[in-house]
């Protein structure tokens, strides 16, 4: 009969896994790794989150089937995770994780929380019917024909785009065109898309050109308008 004796808290009984008892062994192996907390972009009005390029339920197998590809085994077995979504506030919910397994070839289940931040955003339909959406249009126009320079002037937009939309959410290219000597951006901020052309110009040492047509009016009867940013590279 083979004597089992945890070297480090002196148990006798029990799982052992390595030597060491279950306690133990769990206290000084991390088995699985996995985000302690994960942003997400959150739709204020309809309650959806954002999952990759998606705006899904909160509670919908898409959120699910994401956090489960978060967790990594690190020597152990995974055979089934499950995840259960708790909403703490408007700002805040966990997951919590609970990964089935064997480590050395023994069960254990494993319990995790992931804390789940949300951060303000708006969703695409949402977006369409908001008051206070509304779109502009960037022009960006070559002097010569240039598919390369094209392409990393477009780069240089979306990648500004992209940074406004961490504090404006409608920061966003809504739609795209071609033209024969350059292209369009369909923004859905005014703001953005004033900013990137400015950016843009300046780093080219252009100037933007603004347009604009009157598209309605608004509820205090104030001129709706839709604005266009010409920058010429
Ligand atoms: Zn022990
Ligand atoms: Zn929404």
């Amino acid at each position: 009969m083979s004597f089992k004796f945890c070297p480090k808290c002196g148990k006798k009984e029990g799982v052992f896994i390595k030597g060491f008892c279950k306690e133990c062994f769990l206290q000084d192996n991390q088995l699985i790794l996995f985000p302690e907390k994960i942003q997400f972009q959150y739709c204020n009005r309809c309650n959806k989150v954002r999952v990759q390029r998606h705006w899904v339920e909160f509670d919908s197998i898409n959120l699910v089937d994401f956090l489960k590809s978060r967790i990594k085994p690190k020597d152990f077995e995974i055979q089934d995770i499950e995840v259960e979504l708790e909403e703490v506030n408007e700002k805040e919910s966990n997951a919590l994780i609970e990964v089935k397994g064997l480590a050395e070839g023994i069960p254990l289940i494993l319990k995790n929380r992931i804390k789940l931040e949300k951060v303000p955003g708006i969703c695409d339909s949402c977006m369409k019917i908001s008051s206070d959406y509304f779109e502009a249009t960037i022009q960006a126009r070559f002097k010569e024909k240039n598919p390369a320079q094209e392409e990393k002037v477009f780069f240089e937009f979306q990648k500004l785009i992209e940074e406004m939309s961490k504090k404006d959410p409608l920061s966003r290219i809504a739609n795209k065109g071609k033209t024969n000597n350059g292209f369009d951006l369909i923004l859905s901020s005014n703001r953005a898309a004033r900013l990137s052309a400015e950016r843009i110009a300046r780093k080219y040492n252009s100037k933007v050109v603004r347009s604009f047509s009157v598209v309605g009016v608004d509820k205090t009867g104030k001129e709706k308008r839709r604005y266009t940013y010409c920058v010429r590279v």
